[in-house]
């Protein structure tokens, strides 16, 4: 059984006001509130890793009070449930309170290895942050977040967790285009597993209303509780701390580069302080190789969270970040050395995963001006970012030839109109390659462990949230199986590896979601 000690509750203040109605809440990291029932939840999947991380097994998730507490329906001994307070930027603008509005945090399980995993629900009802908001969730977009953390993780992306997603059995009115349409749609709850939920807009808040000592505090507990390693006698300074979430971050975005995700909403709120990807809505991968793509519709016109802004932004994030925390040294300026050191690492980190994806021993400096040019051309041609990269291992270097990259191209006039330019490409490419005189087998397997060949692509996500709402959840668990292991070939897997189907170039769902979820 789950094994509490919820030090958040405990060492950091809390709302005295136990009423569940909206307000802004001052002098309080959280408020107590209770999840919301729901008429008839069933455990559609659940994720058998994140289980074994907590020390359930397979009896444990079946059990009845498992699934009522993942529900929301009640809680097991230990757990106490509660929403906490944050604010944020949102695209670009202090948007003051934001805070839990639709998660509910159940504490802290502490499994057999000493290792501390928040649990929170996700669409478990309303709560002090809901503003105007019902705190609900869809299936679909359940479905894309229980699905998206766990590829994520298996990518090696780091990200929160998804241990269940459950269907509540009753309906959520969404008007999904923002038209004056609305639906009811099925309702699902997330449980969502994290060392830490916490997001840079936890201490903005505090920053922006000048609540100084109570910020110190959750920088001392964050400190102590997520960061204990950086603890080693003495307390680290600010500076330090800061300068490792710069690192942190840095890392991120260059995993969200190098396997093509695009988060679609980067506000400082969701923005995770451990360096994970956290908050899957209107988020999507990469398919033809568009550095201004941005899934999410709210976003279209001024692609502020396109794929390729995304280390930019982040990095005007951690800027936020900084004010935020400049209140509690006497020299700010020693934060700004955090932004450096999220430049540097971000650049080396890019260069190393990047000769890892073109499978170069090391990085030269030259390499930057090929891949800048394969970038280029793939963005031109409409080349699948994914396909490319899986096929480009199968080059045979002393003969390099385009077809083994033909599967990328989209379209066929594209093809035609760019295979001189990409053969030159790939000749130079072989050239470089050959410098390194690397084994081909090795070449091969390096970039096979660097290339997924299995990404969830958004019409893949679609099509298995279709046939949910449709009573069957099959396709729910074949790509949870796939995405277990998205590096490795899988025997009849070919339909989890297909670029996007014509029909899901502009379908909703598929190329573009709004953020109502
Ligand atoms: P997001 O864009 O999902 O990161 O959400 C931004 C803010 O809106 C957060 O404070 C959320 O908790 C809140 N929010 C989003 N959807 C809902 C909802 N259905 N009910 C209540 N609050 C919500
Ligand atoms: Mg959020």
């Amino acid at each position: 059984m789950l094994n509490f000690d919820n030090r958040f509750l405990r060492d950091l203040p809390g709302d005295t006001d136990r009423h569940n109605a909206p307000r802004q809440v001052f002098g309080a990291c959280w408020s107590p509130v209770d999840p919301t029932p729901v008429a008839a939840p069933t455990l559609l999947a659940h994720s058998r890793e994140v289980a074994a991380a907590l020390g359930l097994d397979e009896q444990a998730m079946a059990a009845p009070e498992m699934l009522a507490a993942l529900a929301g329906n009640a809680l097991l001994p230990g757990m106490a449930a509660y929403a906490s307070c944050y604010g944020g930027h949102q695209f670009g603008q202090w948007a003051g309170q934001l805070g839990d509005g639709r998660a509910i945090l159940l504490g802290e399980a502490v499994n057999r290895q000493g290792q501390r995993l928040e649990l929170q629900l996700k669409g478990a009802g309303p709560t002090p942050y809901s503003r105007r908001a019902d705190g609900r969730a869809v299936l679909r977009s359940s479905i894309r977040e229980f699905l998206c953390s766990e590829a994520m993780h298996h990518l090696g992306v780091p990200t929160t967790r998804a241990l269940s997603l459950v269907a509540t059995g009753e309906t959520v009115v969404r008007d999904m285009f923002y038209d004056g349409h609305p639906v009811a749609e099925p309702g699902a709850v997330v449980c969502r597993v994290a060392p830490s939920f916490t997001r840079f807009g936890h201490f903005e808040l505090l920053a922006a209303r000048g609540e100084r000592e109570l910020l110190q505090r959750l920088v001392d507990f964050t400190i102590a509780r997520d960061f204990a390693e950086l603890v080693t006698g003495a307390e680290p300074s600010l500076a330090a701390w800061f300068g490792e979430v710069c690192e942190r971050t840095a890392r991120l975005m260059v995993h969200w580069m190098r396997v093509g995700f695009v988060h679609g909403v980067m506000n400082t709120d969701n923005m995770s302080i451990l360096g994970l990807t956290i908050d899957y809505g209107p988020y999507g991968w990469v398919d033809n190789f568009d550095p201004g793509w941005t899934p999410n519709t709210t976003d279209a016109s001024s692609r502020r969270y396109c794929f390729a802004r995304q280390p930019a932004i982040a990095r005007w994030n951690l800027e936020r970040l900084a004010d935020a925390l400049a209140m509690l040294t006497p020299r700010p300026v020693e934060l700004a050395a955090g932004i450096e050191r999220y430049d540097e690492v971000y650049s080396s980190e890019f260069c190393a995963a990047f000769a890892g994806k073109l499978g170069l021993c090391e990085w030269h400096h030259d390499d930057a001006d090929l891949l800048e040019e394969l970038f280029e051309l793939m963005r031109q041609a409409e080349i699948d970012m994914t396909e490319f990269f899986r096929c480009l291992a199968s080059l045979d270097i002393d003969n390099p030839a385009i077809d083994v990259v033909q599967s990328a191209f989209y379209r066929d006039d594209l093809r035609l109109r760019f295979s001189a330019p990409v053969s030159r490409w790939l000749t130079r490419y072989a050239a470089r390659v050959r410098q390194d005189a690397q084994p081909a087998a090795r070449r091969a397997a390096r970039m096979n462990a660097a290339n997924p060949r299995y990404v969830l692509r958004n019409y893949l996500a679609q099509q298995a949230i279709d046939r949910a709402e449709q009573g069957d959840t099959q396709r729910i668990h074949d790509l949870l199986d796939v995405l277990r292991h998205p590096y490795v070939e899988q025997a009849g897997c070919a339909a989890f590896s297909a670029k996007r189907p014509d029909w899901a170039r502009h379908r909703a769902g598929c190329s573009t979601l709004s953020c109502s979820s």
